[in-house]
């Protein structure tokens, strides 16, 4: 897999809460579907792989929400660093599938430049790992103790035809 690049992870939380998001203070989050748009330069796979591992140190914002009580990582979309993406342009089109729904403002755009609302969206209604991966062909697909996924978009999308 490769090293640099973007990801959205996708956590469901199963009951809603109230939850202290550090400096953003005390926010209410619904039962829903969670997704956080990120990057890293390198090790991306392990930047993935923190989000649903428990810690104690919540260093970003989303470690708050991945160390709640009834939340569920669901896996995560990764694209390639340089396939002429931005972090930014990756989580507005994760904004606009999902419909726009900003849980919590600012959260997770401490180093956004380009003024998203957040880098944080919320669905009450499900969302799928394979919806996201569409938003880019070069996506691959990262799920807690599974092997790293490319899928053949192409053919799924035949398939739903
Ligand atoms: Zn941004």
């Amino acid at each position: 897999m490769f090293d640099s690049g973007l990801y959205v992870f996708l956590l469901r939380l199963k009951t809603a809460t109230d939850l202290g998001v550090g400096a953003l203070g005390e926010h209410f989050f619904p039962a829903g579907w969670y997704l956080y748009t990120g990057s890293a330069k390198k090790n991306l796979h392990k930047r993935v792989e923190r989000h649903w591992s428990l810690k104690p140190a919540r260093r970003w914002h989303f470690d708050y929400l991945s160390t709640a009580l009834d939340s569920e990582p669901v896996g995560a979309v990764v694209v390639p660093g340089g396939a002429g993406l931005t972090e930014c342009e990756l989580n507005r089109q994760v904004g606009r599938l999902v419909g726009n729904q900003v849980p919590v403002p600012g959260f997770g755009a401490s180093d956004c430049r380009a003024g998203c609302p957040a880098h944080l969206y919320f669905s009450a209604a499900p969302v799928s790992l394979l919806s996201l991966a569409r938003l880019h062909e070069q996506a691959g697909v990262l799920m807690p103790g599974a092997d790293f996924w490319e899928p053949d978009l192409h053919q799924l999308q035949d398939a739903d035809r």
